[in-house]
C-alpha cells in the first residue's frame, strides 16, 4: 500500500470517512477521471462505533433535521445540512441497498434493525466505488509538501494530493477515536475548541436516592444555569441509574455540564419532575386533592403525577412520610415537597467520561472550514469532516446525519478539486 501513488487519502474509516471515500470515488468515476482513493484506518476492524450505535441498531438519522438539533455555529451548520439533507441521506442509503424505517419518535433505523447492515453497505459501497480500504494503518503525521501531503502511518508513508481527516472525536476511545486526530490537525495550524464528553450520563452525589430507582424512567424538565444565567431548558425522559441519571433529556443537557465544568464556570441543574407545572400551580392542585380525598396517602395522591417508586424515595429524601394522609401533612412539609417536585437541585458530581459518552463537544471551529466544501481555510487540499468538527447533535440520529452530510460534501469537493487539477487545459483557439 505504501508505495502506491495515492491521490486522495482519507484518514479514519468511521461514518464520515466511509461516506467521504464513497463520494470522492463516485465523483471521480462520474467524470471518468482516474485517481486512487485510499482510506486509512488505525483499527484492525472497521466500523466498531457504527456497530454499537443505537443499541446495535444504528439510528441512522432523523425524520426532521434542523440546525436547532445541533450545538455549534448554527449559521454554518444550516448551510452544511442544506447540502445533503435527510431526503438525500435516505436516497443515498437506498442506493447502497439499505432501506430505512421511521419509528414513531422520528428516528430512522435500518429496516433490518441491525447496525451491521449499515456498516456492510458502506464497506461494500466503498469497495464497489474503487476505494482501497486499509485497516491497521494508524496515521501519525500529516505533512504539507509543495505538491500535496505526506501521510506517515504505521505501515509507511503515502503521498496524497488531497487529505480528508475524519478521525472522529474522543468518545469511545477503544474504538480508535482517541482524540489523536485533534493533534494531527493542530499541527497543521488549526485551533481546537476545548473538548468535553457530550451525550453522557451524569453522576449524582451518594447522598441522593438514585440507586433505589435504578432502571426507572419518567418525563422530567431540566433547566441548566451557567453563572446563574439560564442557558438551556428541555423536557424528556430521564432514566435513573445506579450512579446517577441518564436518558435522552439528561444526555442532551450533559454537554452544558461537562463544558462549563471544564472551563471552571459555576453550573447548576434543576429538575422539574412535573413538567409544565410550578410550585404555585401544583399547590392549588394539591390543596384541592386534600379537600376531596383527605385520607388518601401522599404517595397515592402524587401517583397521578409521578411514579410511586420515585415519590417514596423523594419523600424520604425530604423527610416526609409517604403514607401520611394528605390532609395531615404540615404546611412546611407540603411546601418542601412542592419545591422538591418542581425545582430540585440535582447534586451532580461528575460525568461518566469518554468511555460512555456518545459524542464530543468542541473540536475544530467551523469558522476555520469553507462550509461549501469542508475544505480547510488554512490548509488548501485538507478537508475536515465528522465529529472532529465543533458541532455536536442531540440524541436521535443527528450525529450520524452530520457525519454523512460532511462526509458527502467533503468527498464530492475533494473529488471535484482533484479533477479540476488534472483536467488538461485546452489552448485557447487562436484568433482568426
Ligand atoms: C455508543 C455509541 C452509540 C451511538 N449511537 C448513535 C446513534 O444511534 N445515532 C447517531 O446519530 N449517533 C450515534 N453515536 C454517535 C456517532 O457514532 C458518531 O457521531 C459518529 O460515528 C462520528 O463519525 P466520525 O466518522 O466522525 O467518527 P468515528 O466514527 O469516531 O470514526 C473515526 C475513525 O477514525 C479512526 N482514527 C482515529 N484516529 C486515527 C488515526 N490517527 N489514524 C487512522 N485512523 C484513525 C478511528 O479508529 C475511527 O474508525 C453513537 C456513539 C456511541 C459512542
Amino acid at each position: 500500500m505504501t508505495d502506491r501513488p495515492a491521490t486522495i487519502v482519507i484518514v479514519g474509516a468511521g461514518a464520515a470517512g466511509l461516506t467521504g471515500a464513497i463520494a470522492a470515488a463516485q465523483t471521480l468515476a462520474h467524470e471518468g477521471s482516474a485517481g486512487c482513493i485510499l482510506l486509512l484506518e488505525g483499527a484492525k476492524h472497521i466500523g466498531a462505533k457504527i456497530l454499537v450505535s443505537g443499541g446495535g441498531r444504528c439510528n441512522v438519522t432523523h425524520d426532521i433535521v434542523t440546525p436547532k438539533d445541533f450545538f455549534g455555529n448554527r449559521h454554518i451548520i444550516r448551510n452544511v445540512l442544506a447540502a445533503f439533507p435527510v431526503e438525500r441521506t435516505i436516497a443515498w442509503f437506498a442506493s447502497l441497498g439499505v432501506e430505512l424505517k421511521r419509528e414513531p419518535t422520528g428516528k430512522l433505523f435500518p429496516a433490518t434493525d441491525k447496525a451491521r447492515t449499515v456498516l456492510n453497505a458502506l464497506i461494500d459501497g466503498a469497495r464497489r466505488a474503487g476505494v482501497t480500504i486499509c485497516p491497521d494503518h494508524r496515521v501519525r503525521e500529516v505533512i504539507r509538501t509543495e505538491t500535496g501531503f505526506l501521510v506517515q502511518h504505521s505501515q509507511g508513508i503515502t503521498h496524497a494530493s488531497r487529505v480528508m481527516l475524519a478521525t472522529g472525536g474522543q468518545s469511545l476511545p477503544k474504538s480508535g477515536s482517541d482524540g489523536f486526530g485533534f493533534e494531527l490537525v493542530r499541527r497543521l495550524g488549526h485551533q481546537i475548541a476545548p473538548t468535553a464528553p457530550a451525550l453522557v450520563p451524569l453522576v449524582l452525589d451518594h447522598s441522593m436516592f438514585q440507586a433505589t430507582l435504578s432502571g426507572l424512567s419518567h418525563d422530567v424538565e431540566i433547566t441548566t444555569l451557567i453563572d446563574r444565567r439560564e442557558v438551556d431548558r428541555r423536557t424528556g425522559s430521564l432514566l435513573w441509574t445506579h450512579v446517577g441519571i441518564s436518558g435522552p433529556v439528561v444526555l442532551d443537557a450533559s454537554r452544558f455540564w461537562t463544558l462549563a465544568t471544564k472551563r471552571g464556570a459555576s453550573i447548576e441543574m434543576y429538575a422539574n419532575f412535573v413538567p409544565g407545572q410550578s410550585a404555585d400551580t401544583l399547590r392549588e392542585w394539591f390543596i384541592a386533592q386534600a379537600t376531596q380525598h383527605p385520607k388518601r396517602s401522599l404517595v397515592r395522591t402524587l401517583s397521578a403525577l409521578v411514579p410511586d417508586r420515585f415519590t417514596e424515595s423523594l419523600c424520604r429524601h425530604q423527610s416526609c412520610e409517604p403514607q401520611t394522609a394528605v390532609a395531615q401533612i404540615p404546611r412546611i412539609d407540603r411546601e418542601r415537597m412542592l419545591n422538591a417536585l418542581t425545582r430540585f437541585h440535582l447534586p451532580i458530581i461528575g460525568d461518566r467520561g469518554w468511555n460512555v459518552a456518545e459524542v464530543t463537544a468542541g473540536g475544530v471551529p467551523l469558522e476555520e472550514i469553507n462550509y461549501r466544501t469542508m475544505e480547510s481555510k488554512l490548509v488548501p487540499g485538507l478537508y475536515l469532516l465528522g465529529e472532529m468538527l465543533a458541532c455536536d447533535g442531540r440524541i436521535g440520529g443527528f450525529n450520524f446525519q452530520w457525519a454523512w452530510t460532511t462526509g458527502w460534501l467533503a468527498g464530492k469537493s475533494a473529488g471535484r478539486s482533484l479533477i479540476a487539477d488534472t483536467t488538461p487545459v485546452h489552448p485557447a483557439s487562436s484568433p482568426e
